[in-house]
């Protein structure tokens, strides 16, 4: 729990899909690259900078970017050359830290505590890694570092593209306090309203007011003010552990709009829900994934205010991730990962509070006591039995799980 000894380091690529695009055609170099399908169908993916100057941005209408752009040159995504580039980052980070924490395939945590008088300070393993980055793999990657993870991701985030930020231990209540408290992890859209409407708009209003925070938040409050006060102590989890359970369905027929998304991850978030609980584990965060009828993916990710293992926390964090996702077109195949695994007999890693899910988890747990004694269609919740099948896009193909 001491902060203040612990250093790490998060990187994120910078305009990842788009950079890898103009790094290997030249001829793109320059130029408003649109990573995704301009069609009717189609999703953008990553932009460049030189297309973001027009507006363009991750998960907006391939039609709408064209529109802003018309310049612009639309690329389909080559997974696997990204994926590729992405091994040969996660090298180069290993290099550093035996714990290294893929988020993404274009971004990662690295722990460098203690490491300062083998590697250096936390400026220069900076600036070596983001060299590194460059001279490897010739594409710019931003970098935070701090005395968490939290504040680390905050920080890769303020001087991109191509920029690196230290945030002393001590000062991170005050590098914290401009940003608005949707910032904070855990805070969706739909909190980031119960948030605000209690008075609280930027992170410093949360600091300020801890006492007030709790007592009008709960439990969410005093994960807000753990946060807001740099002192979130979750740990990188290295790559040798299990990084994600996940579960995801092609569906029978395409469906578009929020609701019916929705009743299509509710099967899915028991299923992962319980996988977690059978392997004693509980998530950290929540992945949605969207793949469109063009086959272009999307995924938007967060952090849960505390570990959970219970299908209600995941389906309410989906609900908040849903709204930052384009959900009126058509839509092929639905999932969500549960990632940031911890063991479940460890105490929640904001320690001082139960986790918001530990009811709903018990009473999943009784229920799976249940199922595993009358097989697993013997009890439903409420809401996920309504949800199958009434609007007649209920039936899904399973598809392999993944890890
Ligand atoms: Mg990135």
């Amino acid at each position: 729990m001491a902060s203040s000894n612990r250093t790490i380091l998060h990187l994120d690529m910078d305009a990842f899909y788009a950079s890898v695009e103009q790094r290997d055609r030249p001829e793109l170099r320059g130029k408003p690259v649109i990573v995704g399908g301009d069609g009717r169908r189609g999703v953008v993916s990553t932009a460049s900078y030189e297309a973001r100057i027009f507006g363009v941005k991750s998960a907006m209408p391939g039609y709408r970017a064209r529109e802003l752009c018309p310049d612009g040159i639309f690329v389909a995504p080559r997974m696997s050359r990204y994926a590729e580039v992405s091994a040969a980052l996660m090298a180069i980070l290993a290099r550093y830290s035996p714990l290294v924490e893929p988020l993404s395939l274009d971004e990662a945590f690295v722990d460098l505590s203690g490491s300062e008088r083998l590697l250096g300070s936390p400026e220069a393993v900076g600036a070596r890694i983001r060299a590194e980055v460059r001279g490897e793999l010739q594409l710019t990657a931003s970098v935070g570092v701090a005395t968490s993870k939290f504040v680390a991701k905050v920080a890769s985030d303020v001087n991109k593209p191509d920029g690196l930020t230290i945030v002393p231990p001590g000062s991170e209540p005050s590098f914290l306090a401009p940003f608005s408290v949707e910032r904070l992890w855990g805070v969706g859209p739909k909190t980031a309203e119960r948030v605000r409407a209690a008075g609280f708009s930027t992170i410093g209003d949360v600091a300020r007011e801890p006492e007030r925070a709790r007592s009008i938040l709960g439990e969410l409050g005093d994960h807000l003010v753990t946060l807001a006060t740099g002192r979130d102590s979750r740990e990188v989890v290295g790559d040798h552990e299990r990084k994600s359970i996940g579960a995801e369905r092609t569906l029978m027929h395409d469906v578009s709009g929020r609701d019916a998304v929705m009743r299509q991850l509710r099967p899915l978030c028991d299923e992962v829900a319980q996988s977690l609980r059978a392997a004693d584990l509980r998530a950290g965060g929540v992945r949605l994934k969207l793949k469109y009828a063009d086959f272009v993916s999307v995924t938007r990710d967060c952090h849960l205010a505390a570990p959970a293992a219970d299908s209600a926390t995941l389906h309410d964090a989906l609900g908040d991730l849903i709204v930052r996702a384009e959900v009126d077109r058509p839509i092929r195949l639905v999932g969500l990962a549960a990632f940031d695994l911890h063991p479940a007999a460890r105490p929640a890693q904001l320690g001082l509070f139960a986790a918001p899910g530990e009811r709903h988890e018990r009473l999943e747990r009784a229920m799976d006591a249940v199922a595993g004694r009358f097989g697993s269609n013997t009890l439903r919740r409420g809401a996920g039995a309504a949800g199958g099948g009434a609007d007649g896009t209920g039936g899904v193909l399973p598809q392999g799980r993944r890890r």
